[in-house]
């Protein structure tokens, strides 16, 4: 597998050096740091919106982005001072409107307005869209060189090698919201790529860690979306019961830290204290904790290099009492396996596996298919896109998002249901 950019805090805090920073306290030195959210009427979004606003100051907000919901991202936008609201749905565009009467913010919709909001002067722009939809605003975003805050991990399984071709070409930073990977940069340190042995992130196992595979096979939408230790949009609660999300993250690591498979790991800490592990070749190991708060992570990314004082959750590692990890059980977690085979198999398959996951999730969701059936059906996507050529490595956006297109429409064709692909 081809190595792609590789991303450290030093290479990172150099870039910035002759940026407004954002020190701690609200302390200025320069000027306040403009920030762009898309999708910020999400989970992510609004955690963002509390560290933006808990910041005082430090940062102005150049636009805001979400997906249909009219009421709720007006409400973002007077509450943050955005001066541009987009919503992706054109029919929204009316409630929009009349929600921003007499507030002075523009409105906007559609998707080309999206990529608007992402164009918008800024410093830093939050790409917490969820799912391949936000692949092309945020790629608009780093290649108009912002550096990008990345919480939505499908932008990279869906297009990492030009992600990270265009991160370089422009100079620009990827800077990981994802928990994981931000524990994983933090630990990291100053360690040169060769000097690292084993990266290892965590997953908290989700709600049906404790289950057996039959009870697993018969989860309701109700039951898998009751995650134990995080609150989430609705995709990424799917991903974590299946652990799908795990391998869609092992993915995102690769792309990232450019990382070949072998050296990703994988271990389930119901805890989520310990986000990500660095194991070097001198046998140290850095571990980068924090109680189990995206703000925590988002706040990172915003002030990077330097540190914000938040309100996020303090870690009381007396109060967790005990840590404790496990290997995973591909048997009962099939979509993990299935995940990380794509990784080591390459030729796009992980854009296959995002397609197919989203469609497989939406349909779990609407009940059309058993939770089991959201890993068969994506192994079942890629076995046929290998079989017939859709599967490629992309080198462009352009090519990921026509793998994904025809990936969906044959996974939709094949819900129970719908007429047999032709
Ligand atoms: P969410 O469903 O709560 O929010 C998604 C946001 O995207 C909403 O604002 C929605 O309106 C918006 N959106 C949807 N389609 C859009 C479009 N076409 N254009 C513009 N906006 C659109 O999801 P979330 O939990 O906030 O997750 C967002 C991303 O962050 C996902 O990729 C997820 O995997 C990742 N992530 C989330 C968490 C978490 O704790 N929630 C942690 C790590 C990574
Ligand atoms: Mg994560």
């Amino acid at each position: 597998m081809k190595k792609v950019v590789q991303l450290r805090p030093k290479d990172s805090a150099k870039a910035h050096e002759n940026e407004g920073g954002a020190p701690p306290d609200g302390k200025r030195e320069k000027a306040p740091r403009a920030v762009v959210v898309l999708g910020a009427t999400g989970s992510i979004g609004r955690s963002t919106a509390d560290v933006i606003k808990g910041a005082d100051g430090v940062f102005t907000v150049a636009a805001v982005a979400g997906g249909r919901d009219a009421q709720a991202l007006a409400r973002i936008a007077r509450e943050l001072g955005a001066p541009f609201a987009a919503l992706a749905d054109p029919a929204g565009y009316q409630d929009l409107k009349i929600a921003l009467a007499g507030s002075g913010v523009e409105a906007a919709a559609g998707p080309q307005a999206v990529v608007e909001a992402a164009l918008r002067e800024a410093d830093i722009v939050v790409g917490a869209i969820s799912g391949a939809a936000g692949v092309a605003p945020t790629y608009a975003a780093l290649k108009a060189g912002r550096t990008v805050a990345l919480a939505n991990k499908e932008c990279l399984v869906c297009a990492g090698p030009a992600f990270m071709k265009q991160a370089q070409a422009s100079g620009t930073r990827l800077l990981p919201v994802d928990s994981e990977h931000n524990a994983v940069f933090q630990a990291m340190g100053e360690a040169d790529l060769d000097a690292v042995e084993m990266i290892t992130l965590t997953a908290s196992g989700g709600p049906f860690r404790g289950w057996s595979a039959e009870r697993i096979a018969a989860a309701t939408p109700e039951q898998a979306l009751a995650h134990p230790n995080w609150s989430m949009g609705p995709k990424i609660t799917i991903d974590c019961a299946s652990l799908m999300n795990k391998g869609l993250e092992v993915i995102e690591a690769h792309y990232i830290f450019g990382v070949e498979p072998e050296r990703l790991d994988v271990l389930v800490h119901p805890q989520s204290v310990v986000h990500g592990l660095v194991a070097f070749a001198d046998g140290s190991v850095s571990a980068g904790l924090a109680a189990p708060d995206m703000k925590v992570p988002i706040a990172h990314c915003l002030a990077f290099p330097a540190r914000l004082r938040t309100q996020a959750r303090r870690l009381d590692l007396a109060a967790v009492g005990q840590l404790t990890f496990e290997r995973p059980d591909f048997a009962r977690f099939p979509a993990l396996r299935v995940a990380l085979d794509a990784l080591r198999a390459g030729r796009g398959l992980p854009t296959v596996l995002n397609a197919a996951n989203e469609i497989a999730v939406e349909a779990f969701l609407n009940r059309r298919i058993a939770f089991n059936e959201i890993a068969s059906l994506v192994e079942a996507a890629c076995d046929a896109a290998l079989g017939d050529g859709v599967a490629r490595e992309p080198e462009t956006v352009a090519e990921a998002l026509d793998i994904d297109r025809a990936v969906r429409e044959r996974v939709r064709s094949s819900l129970p249901g719908e007429a047999a692909a032709s």
